[in-house]
């Protein structure tokens, strides 16, 4: 069931990138694997799939332990200053870098272990109270603090609008997000500004992300089923 959702999702992705004329080949499917079993995350490997993402850290510092090496790990999850030396040690990919104090805790736990990171800016647009993200206007300063930050390598941005269940609800936090990093490039601010990663999307509304610009989306449900909790 599963290898048959990541080729349908793969065919999704081909035709929501042929109607924005866009490359397919420049969207990453990022599997979102919480609370879903190594059998799970091995199938999903077993149909090519190879960059996993998951929100809490325990949890995936086991699986990062026992699945095959060749995976990358995306942190998608609130990351605690406190254990921002477990993210640094065991992923590749933090996208939820929303705060100076947190970058910094990452670059010298990076720096220990040597290990370089990329990190993507989780903005909080709608300034909701009860989700994390920085907000715009506060972002550029971070990006500025993270540039004398050898170990760390801003990417781009990312974000989680609003839950909706209608996909076309999210559709103006990521037009938003795309301006937000066209206007940081244009300041040099990421690490590589001819091509900046835009995170957004996800089972709901993925398409529209594709539409409005997203490099990577984030499944979970539509990959591997309802989650329990
Ligand atoms: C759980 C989660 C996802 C995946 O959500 P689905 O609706 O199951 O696709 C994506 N991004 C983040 C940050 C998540 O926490």
């Amino acid at each position: 069931m599963i290898s048959e959702n990541i080729s349908n999702l793969n065919k999704r992705i081909v035709a929501a990138a042929a109607r924005c004329d866009r490359q397919s080949n420049e969207i990453s499917l990022v599997a979102v694997s919480k609370k879903k079993t190594d059998q799970n995350i091995l199938e999903a490997y077993q149909a090519g799939q190879r960059i996993f993402g998951e929100n809490y850290l325990q949890e995936a510092i086991t699986k990062t332990q026992l699945l095959p090496k060749d995976i990358t790990w995306h942190f998608i999850g609130h990351l605690q200053s406190n254990k921002a030396k477990l993210a640094a040690e065991h992923f590749t990919v933090i996208e939820t870098v929303d705060r100076v104090k947190l970058a910094r805790l990452l670059d010298t736990h990076a720096a220990a272990c040597s290990r370089t990171l990329d990190v993507l800016i989780q903005i909080n647009i709608g300034a909701e109270q009860q989700k994390s993200g920085i907000a715009p206007e506060a972002a550029t300063a971070l990006l500025e603090a993270i540039k004398d930050m050898p170990q760390l390598r801003a990417k781009g941005l990312m974000i989680i609008p609003p839950y909706n269940q209608d996909p076309e609800k999210s559709r103006p936090y990521f037009r938003e997000l795309k301006k937000l990093s066209q206007s940081f490039a244009a300041q040099n601010l990421f690490y590589d500004n001819e091509r900046v990663e835009l995170s957004m999307g996800m089972s709901q509304d993925f398409e529209v992300a594709i539409e409005e610009g997203a490099t990577i989306i984030r499944v979970g449900t539509a990959l591997f089923g309802a989650r329990t909790y």
